[in-house]
């Protein structure tokens, strides 16, 4: 009886890990004219990351007017 490698658990697989996560369509792109990059599925707007008018650079402390 060998009771000294009993506890070793390895985590415990994921089962549903190949389920997609929130996806929000495949195969589209930017809306900016020109630009046709596909956006990731991940990407719930409808710009990339370049045009994207959320992606505000944050600038450190206050808000430079
Ligand atoms: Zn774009």
């Amino acid at each position: 009886m060998t009771e000294g490698s009993q506890g070793s658990v390895k985590g415990t697989p994921f089962a549903g890990n190949d389920r997609p996560s929130r996806s929000f369509g495949k195969g589209r792109v930017c809306k900016e004219t020109g630009c046709g990059t596909r956006l990731s599925i991940y990407n719930r707007g409808k710009y990339c990351y370049q045009h994207e008018p959320m992606a505000v650079p944050r600038t450190r402390g206050k808000k430079i007017a």
